[in-house]
Formats: C-alpha cells, sequence, structure tokens
C-alpha cells in the first residue's frame, strides 16, 4: 500500500473540509458550524507497560471526544504505529457525522495507541489494553464515552477492557464498551455488522443500476474484519471479487477468486495464543510462503498484485477497506472504477475527491458506507443497558432498515442539492447536528446580555 499519508496535522484539517463544503450548501447556524470545528476534548495519555523480558516500554495514546450533542460520544480505538493525534481527531470527527447520518443517539469518539501490535505478545497487548483502559476510565462509561474496535483491536481487546473499567468501578458495566464477546454481553451480528452496512449499501447501488452480480466486477483492499467480511457477503451474492489485499500485498484473478478459500487460509492462521492472524492473503495456496514462485501460485490465473495497482484496476466497484489516505491527487485521475464504496474512514483525499466528482465516479462515503459498525454497537450498548438479547435475525433486520433509510436520505439530498453523495451525506448530518445544539439552548444569549 502506498504511503499517501498526508502531515498529520493536515489529516483534521483535511476533515474540516468537508465540514465546510457542507455547511457552505446548508442552511444552518453558522455558531454551530463553528462548534463542531472543535473537538471538545482531548486526551494524551501514557501507558507504562511492563514486557515478557521484564523492561519497561511506555507508549502513548489518545482519545478524543468530538461532540456529544446527539448523545454520548462514541468510536473505536486503534492499535497501530502511525496513529497520531489529529488522525483520532479526524476519527472522531468522522464518528460524529456518521452517528448523524445513520441517526443513532451518538456523538463521535475516538482512541488510539501508537504501538506496532504484531510485535507484542498476547499477554503484552493484554497489559497495553488494560493499561490503556485504566488511563482514560475518568471519561468514559455508558452515558459519556463508548469505545468499540478499530483497526487491529479486536472483540478480545474489548472484553479485557470492559473487563479492567468493571474491576475499577467494582461492579459489571458491559455498556462501557461495544465489540465485546459475546460472553460478556457482546451482540449477536456486531462481527460483520460493518460489512453487512456496506451490503446494504450495494444492494441499493445493484437496484438502482440494475446490477448483475456475477457481472458486476469488485476490487477490495483490506482483509480484515470490515474487507473480509463483505467479500464473503458479496462473493455469496454471486459478486465478481476479482482483487483483494492486505497489508502484505494483494492477489488478482479477472474470474473471480475462490473467496471461502482466502478466508479459510487467513482465519487458520490465527494460531491459539496469538491476537493477530499470520497469514496474508498472498500466501501461496500449496507451500504457504508469500513469495514462493512454485507452480500452484498462478495455479487457476491467480497472479499477485500491489496494493497501489489494485486501486487502478478496470473493476465496477472499489471498496477501500484498509487505512486512510489511498485514493490522493497523486492516482485520482488512474481510478477506473465508476463505483468507490469507502469502507475504510477516511481512504479518499478532498483534492482526489475532485478529481472522481469530475470524472462522474460515484463516491459513497466513509460517514455512510461504513456505518453498520456503529449502528449495532448501539444495538449491542441497548441490549446491554436493557438487560436483554436480540437474535441475530433481529440484529441485521433492524441494521438493514436502518441503513437502507440513511442511504435513501443521502440520495434524496443528493438530488436535492444537485451535489454528490459525500457533500449529500455531511449535510443531511449537519442539518441534524445543527438542529441539537441549537436546541441546546441559550448560552450565546447569555453572552450577547452579558
Ligand atoms: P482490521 O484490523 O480488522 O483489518 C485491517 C486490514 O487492513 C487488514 O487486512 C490489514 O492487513 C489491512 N492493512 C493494514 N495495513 C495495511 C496497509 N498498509 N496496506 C494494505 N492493507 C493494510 O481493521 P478493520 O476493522 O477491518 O478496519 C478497516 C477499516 O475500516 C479502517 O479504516 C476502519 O477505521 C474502518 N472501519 C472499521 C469498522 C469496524 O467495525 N471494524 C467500522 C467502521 C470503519
Amino acid at each position: 500500500m502506498t504511503d499517501h499519508r498526508v502531515a498529520p496535522a493536515n489529516l483534521f484539517e483535511q476533515a474540516l473540509q468537508r465540514l465546510d463544503s457542507a455547511a457552505a450548501v446548508a442552511d444552518v447556524d453558522p455558531e454551530a458550524v463553528q462548534r463542531l470545528r472543535h473537538p471538545k476534548q482531548v486526551l494524551q495519555v501514557s501507558i507504562p507497560v511492563r514486557m515478557d523480558n521484564g523492561t519497561l516500554r511506555v507508549f502513548q495514546g489518545f482519545r478524543v471526544q468530538h461532540d456529544d450533542t446527539r448523545g454520548p460520544t462514541k468510536g473505536g480505538i486503534r492499535f497501530h504505529p502511525n496513529v497520531t493525534q489529529a488522525e483520532v481527531q479526524a476519527l472522531a470527527f468522522w464518528m460524529t457525522f456518521k452517528c448523524a447520518v445513520v441517526g443513532i443517539p451518538f456523538g463521535g469518539g475516538k482512541g488510539g495507541v501508537i504501538v506496532d501490535p504484531k510485535a507484542l505478545s498476547k499477554l503484552e497487548i493484554e497489559r497495553l489494553s488494560r493499561g490503556y483502559i485504566q488511563r482514560i476510565a475518568h471519561s468514559v462509561g455508558p452515558d459519556t464515552d463508548v469505545p468499540a474496535p478499530d483497526v487491529y483491536t479486536n472483540a478480545m481487546v474489548m472484553g479485557w477492557m470492559m473487563d479492567e473499567f468493571s474491576r475499577m468501578q467494582r461492579q459489571r458495566v458491559p455498556g462501557v464498551i461495544t465489540g465485546k464477546p459475546l460472553p460478556l454481553g457482546g451482540s449477536l451480528g456486531r462481527g460483520d455488522a460493518t460489512a453487512r452496512g456496506a451490503y446494504v449499501c450495494v444492494k441499493h447501488l445493484e437496484r438502482g443500476r440494475s446490477w448483475n452480480p456475477s457481472q458486476t466486477r469488485v476490487a477490495i483492499q483490506g482483509f480484515g474484519n470490515a474487507g473480509r467480511h463483505l467479500a464473503r457477503l458479496l462473493a455469496a451474492d454471486g459478486y465478481r471479487i476479482v482483487a483483494i489485499s492486505d497489508s502484505k500485498g494483494g492477489v488478482y484473478r479477472s474470474d473471480g477468486l475462490d473467496i471461502t478459500t482466502l478466508i479459510r487460509q487467513k482465519e487458520a492462521s490465527l494460531a491459539l495464543g496469538t491476537v493477530y492472524p499470520a497469514g496474508s492473503v498472498c500466501d501461496c495456496p500449496h507451500c504457504g510462503a508469500v513469495d514462493c514462485h512454485c507452480k500452484e501460485r498462478s495455479h487457476g490465473g491467480v497472479t499477485p498484485i500491489s496494493n497501489e495497482a489494485l486501486l487502478e484496476l478496470d473493476v465496477d466497484v472499489l471498496i477501500p477497506a484498509a487505512l486512510e489516505n489511498q485514493i490522493t491527487a497523486q492516482n485520482a485521475r488512474r481510478i477506473r472504477a465508476p463505483v468507490v464504496l469507502e469502507v475504510a474512514n477516511g481512504p479518499t483525499t478532498p483534492e482526489a475527491d475532485a478529481c472522481l466528482i469530475a470524472a462522474g465516479t460515484t463516491v459513497v462515503p466513509d460517514i455512510l458506507a461504513n456505518a453498520g459498525g456503529v449502528t449495532v454497537s448501539y444495538f449491542e450498548w441497548a441490549q446491554n443497558r436493557c438487560g436483554i438479547t436480540w437474535s441475530e435475525n433481529e440484529v441485521h433486520q433492524r441494521l438493514e432498515a436502518i441503513m437502507g433509510t440513511a442511504f435513501d436520505r443521502v440520495h434524496a439530498t443528493a438530488d436535492r442539492h444537485q451535489t454528490d453523495m459525500r457533500t449529500a451525506a455531511y449535510i443531511l448530518a449537519l442539518e441534524r447536528l445543527a438542529a441539537g445544539i441549537t436546541c441546546c439552548g441559550t448560552e450565546r444569549d447569555f453572552a450577547r446580555h452579558a
């Protein structure tokens, strides 16, 4: 994957550009827009961790609460070496708008720790997870700020964090965190919720564009929670997934890849006692090596492809599902897919947006396309707080209803304002947020009369 990452300070600035574009069109109070330009709270923490070899390492972490007008702040925790404060701020900002687009009663938050978690043992990751939640415990809780998984954190990590928080409170508090393992109060249907929400968007596009799945070529960048489950759902529907990649590179097959085998291969590499699968989609199905040149590697027409080349493939749908800033001013003109479904957060820069719009590309924006995860997190939080359990079917039906309504509203807003889907999603969210901020009252009147 190309390291197109912009200077850290720019990432939050980029996020604000989307707000400005929407504010120029939406009929909202400028003071509400002004409020949304600034996160409510930015917390930076140091987390000392005893490593397995007895040495001490101190990791840096962040928790940002962007806006809580519509409810407790909500957003995942990322473990990644490239985490920065600006990135976490941008991700928290996007969460505020995402929750408003789908109309769930949460604001936006996000957390992150600067760490290469794949270089740590399982016990070290557990100590880091517990240490991180200890440091931010005073400002998270079911009514204030509710974390969840993001890149390189998962249900196991959420379980440790919930257990640690509960220990500190001297009572079980399942509603403090979502994306937990089922035995600790996780929700059925949370595991593949992000993918399932994106899948609802694909089905709406399919109806609108009369796609025939078997003739619709899809490329997916990222084969983690979001990308892997979406590949499974689309392949089961008959979509031709011609390219898939992960952090080690990708594979391509013009007639479509065998997704079931790729998933089995990846999941089989998650050994007992580890947190992440060691395998890659690039591993040779015959000998298991990434750089193998044996005949079986290209058996059936499967060829290696880089993350950069995957983005530029001649496909019908391109799905970035890994990290931000993948489609930039440098490569936007070479994007051939007429539809980009943003499952990752922030995969397209504002400069690239302009190129894609000029080329007539339809971009289903991240704050809509990947909102399935936070929607089922909301269901998990609601179930925890009411002490009830919904069936998987009920979760799927509720998710489909919320995502379908949001997709239609964004589409209608785009038609009404004659604009692209991203700007439309921001307009819809901004109108809802500004209405809430205005309802909060008379703060500004006090200032006027002071
Ligand atoms: P994950 O940790 O499960 O998987 C990340 C995937 O990205 C892995 O396949 C990894 O190999 C790949 N990857 C990492 N670095 C890469 C690189 N440099 N080049 C190419 N691929 C790389 O993470 P996830 O939960 O699937 O999240 C993926 C994206 O979706 C992120 O942008 C995340 O913020 C977003 N998202 C996730 C959720 C969720 O519920 N998990 C919800 C909304 C948005």
